[in-house]
């Protein structure tokens, strides 16, 4: 199956099993807005729990917060999103389509390194256990070639943005021949700033005064509660606020499912530290960021750590984790070292002292700030992506969303075998018990295959099955969806099962 059928293949089982939905569909849909269905909210928001306990509950020094998503426009003034939240745009007048020029730039940089690769491939086979990586990437002629490439554009890509010149950007396109993907002809406009903010007015009064902004992060509305969080917390440093919610991002190129979407989810945390510790902070935060994705079982080979070259105006260090998805290696999180620039810009804008006074060190200064940052649809998007498996059986091939059971919408079906002697009764009555701990599904209709393979598609980890035995005995068949096992249990043992194996328990002790 090759990448792009695969990820067509995920957008539309996705739809098909009640996962996205496209906003406002009857009405064509609106681009880059997208709403989750009856599957997808509860996917969602065990990813949400997941992410929450794994920084709440996991760690007695960091707490949570829910700010609004309208704030002060000042704080947009003093954050840099007013003047400096801009993306590169380039048109390409053929096609009509608008790009991000960087993101056009790096697409051709991966091309190259994709090549790369090729050659690591081919010569891993050739070479067997005695091939040195490394050895061999510093001194093949072909791939110090490609990495030579590699490096000169990025190095002319990130001069260009970072000492804005936008001439320069159109250059390096035109130079290294980057074509329209859509219509293949280098007929590009010129590259031009674009600020992602949505804004509207406040109140009744449609004046340029009370303009306000769509938060295009979560993470100023911490910044502007650090003190009121520290103080009434009765916080010591180092210690983090979290948050989970909703962001808004005009954006340029909004392709791509739910990865790049204009109205979308973050869950952010950002650690306040004393000056001087942000390097260590920023490692251990590095570590346990990568653990948190490892602990979801999922083939580590789908993820690497991306180090920025050009960072923000507020950084002083950046790594992203990157995740293979079906259209490439793409940022999933960023772990950034802000410094104290967002606190220190509220202070002077606001007028207001934003300082930590340390007891030990019987002195005020502003922290520091180490920040991780997730976007929630983007791991979703992640999730299903990795789960996705098309299995041939002996007469047919099943399609089973293998999600870490912790995250599955739902736990365990339960399915009397047929509509009649009394089955659905029971069936109902051990529903009627497991629904307080476990999110279930009951299901009677069609045959037991097509409700297994139904189960599968949306991911459940278990089937329970009531069957003419249960009466006599007390037990039902309890199916397992990876492995299709299935075995007979007693009824008064399957939430222990169940339990056992669906906790997030086992995946938060790996963090
Ligand atoms: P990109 O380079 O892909 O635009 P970014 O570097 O601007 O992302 P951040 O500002 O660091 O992203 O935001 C933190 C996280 O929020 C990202 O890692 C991503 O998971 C998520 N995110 C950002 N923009 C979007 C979007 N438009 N749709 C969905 N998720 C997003």
């Amino acid at each position: 199956m090759g990448q792009d059928d695969r990820f067509s293949k995920i957008v539309s089982h996705a739809k098909e099993y009640g996962f996205v939905f496209q906003s406002s569909e009857i009405y064509d849909g609106l681009s880059a807005v997208y709403d989750y269905g009856q599957a997808g909210v509860e996917l969602k928001n065990n990813i949400k729990q997941f992410w929450w306990d794994a920084m709440v509950k996991m760690n007695e020094n960091v707490v949570g917060l829910d700010s609004a998503i309208f704030m002060h426009p000042k704080v947009w003034k003093a954050s840099g999103h007013v003047d400096a939240f801009n993306d590169p745009l380039i048109d390409n007048k053929d096609s009509q389509k608008r790009y991000r020029a960087d993101v056009l730039i790096e697409e051709h940089m991966e091309k190259i390194y994709q090549k790369i690769q090729k050659e690591i491939k081919k010569a891993k086979k050739r070479f067997g256990d005695d091939f040195d990586e490394a050895q061999f990437v510093s001194t093949h002629p072909r791939v110090v070639k490609y990495q030579e490439r590699i490096d000169t554009i990025r190095k002319r890509m990130v001069d260009a943005l970072e000492s804005e010149n936008l001439q320069a950007v159109k250059q390096l396109i035109e130079d290294e021949e980057i074509v329209d993907p859509v219509s293949g002809t280098r007929n590009w406009t010129d590259v031009r700033q674009f600020n992602l903010m949505f804004d509207t007015k406040l109140g009744s009064l449609a004046s340029d005064d009370n303009k306000i902004y769509l938060r295009p992060e979560t993470a100023q509305g911490i910044f502007v509660n650090y003190l009121n969080v520290q103080k009434t917390g009765r916080q010591k440093l180092p210690f983090g606020i979290a948050q989970i919610g909703k962001a808004f991002r005009n954006e340029i190129v909004a392709r791509q499912f739910i990865f790049r979407m204009r109205e979308f989810e973050q869950m952010e945390m950002q650690f306040f530290v004393q000056p001087g510790t942000e390097k260590e902070w920023f490692k251990y935060w590095r570590e346990k960021r990568m653990n948190w994705h490892k602990s979801l079982g999922f083939n580590m080979d789908l993820f690497r750590w991306h180090e920025h070259d050009k960072l923000a105006h507020y950084a002083n260090a950046a790594y992203d984790i990157e995740f293979d998805f079906p259209f490439g290696f793409k940022e999933l999180e960023g772990i950034h070292s802000r410094t104290n620039f967002d606190l220190t810009q509220h202070q002077s804008l606001s007028g207001k002292k934003i300082q930590y006074y340390d007891p030990e060190k019987e002195e005020s200064y502003v922290p520091y700030v180490v920040e991780t940052s997730i976007g929630l649809d983007r791991t979703f998007l992640m999730v299903m992506a990795a789960a996705y498996a098309e299995e041939k059986l002996e007469k047919e091939t099943r399609v089973v969303m293998k999600i870490p059971a912790a995250l599955a919408p739902y736990k365990v079906a339960i399915l009397p075998l047929v509509k009649k002697d009394g089955l659905p009764d029971i069936a109902r009555e051990i529903m009627d018990e497991l629904k307080y701990d476990f999110n279930c599904y009951y299901e009677e209709k069609d045959s037991i295959g097509k409700r297994y393979r139904r189960q599968d598609a949306i991911g459940t980890p278990y089937c329970i099955t009531v069957d003419h035995q249960t009466l006599e005995d007390k037990t039902v068949t309890l199916r397992e969806r990876d492995s299709m096992k299935q075995e007979r249990v007693a009824i008064s043992e399957l939430a222990g099962i169940i339990g056992e194996k669906v906790s997030m328990k086992h995946l938060l002790k790996q963090i």
